[in-house]
């Protein structure tokens, strides 16, 4: 999608290129980052953490969060920043969601994704309660953010009183996923709160299980698709200048354009 954006925007002379980084090669290849023609990375699974150490600095959150996702340059040194947190809130505003002090959200999950959710409901006042499958990981979660004086608490199990409590409930799970459409982490036996707008952070399949059953109680159901271009789009803005709002409608149709070619028969 980061090249579709470079053709888009007439960067001619850009490219984003895949750099297969084994975990003993980590060090060396932030170093290639340090390179003048290079603006910065990406970084995924399993490097997310380990990452960190490697940096000249960090953006606020990304201690919080506990993981980075970009690299970019600022005068030279390199800085980490976790855009999921980002691409996260600015979806929500594309969708018309706001979330402030009076939002109650239920966050499904307590990995990687959850942290970057619950910092950027925190960085807005929300309310916060947390239900993961492993209770032990959603404390510490919670206890990661303790220090930043958040209303954030654990949910331990998925039940009636949580459901009426909700006003946003995100699912920072990874069930539901391709190939395994039919799971879901909200429990058949529970009537999911029509008074709440559900976020699936999961994007493929574009409509999930669990959006379902959210559209069947009659709530409103978004899907992580735009997400992912959010925060790609924090990402190319802190590598070309180029301000996110004018990538993101760029990086969405480039994901739109690449699920349908996925969809479309094989010869
Ligand atoms: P992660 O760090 O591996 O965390 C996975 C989470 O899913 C954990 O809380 C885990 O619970 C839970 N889980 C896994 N299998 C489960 C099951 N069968 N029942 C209940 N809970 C289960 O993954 P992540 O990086 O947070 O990513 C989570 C999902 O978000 C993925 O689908 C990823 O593609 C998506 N994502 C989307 C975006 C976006 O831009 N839309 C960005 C980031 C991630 P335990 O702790 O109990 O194992």
């Amino acid at each position: 999608m980061h090249n579709a954006a470079f053709a888009a925007l007439g960067l001619s002379g850009w490219r984003y290129d895949l750099l297969e980084t084994p975990p003993e090669q980590l060090a060396v290849h932030v170093a290639r980052l340090r390179a003048p023609d290079v603006a910065g990375a990406n970084v995924t699974i399993p490097h997310k953490q380990a990452v960190l150490t490697h940096l000249d600095a960090l953006e606020p959150g990304t201690q919080a969060i506990g993981a980075v996702n970009t690299i970019f340059k600022r005068e030279g040194r390199l800085v980490g920043e976790n855009t999921d947190w980002l691409g996260f809130l600015a979806d929500l505003e594309h969708h018309g969601v706001e979330v402030n002090a009076a939002t109650r959200a239920l966050v499904l999950g307590a990995g990687g994704s959850a942290r970057a959710v619950v910092y950027a409901l925190i960085q807005r006042g929300a309310q916060v309660r947390v239900w993961n499958r492993t209770l032990a990981r959603a404390q510490t979660l919670v206890s990661a953010f303790a220090t930043l004086n958040a209303n954030v608490e654990i949910a331990a199990q998925l039940d009636t009183d949580q459901a009426g409590w909700a006003t946003l409930v995100v699912n920072c799970t990874s069930v539901g996923m391709w190939p395994h459409v039919d799971e879901t982490p909200w429990p058949l036996s529970l009537d999911f709160p029509k008074q709440a707008v559900l976020y699936d952070l999961v994007y493929r399949p574009c409509v999930t299980r669990l959006m379902q059953q959210a559209q069947a109680a009659g709530a409103r159901a978004i899907g992580g698709l735009g997400m992912l271009a959010e925060q790609g789009a924090a990402a190319f803005a802190l590598w070309t200048g180029v301000p996110a709002p004018s990538v993101a409608p760029i990086l969405r149709q480039a994901l739109h354009a690449h699920l349908e070619e996925d969809r479309a028969p094989k010869r």
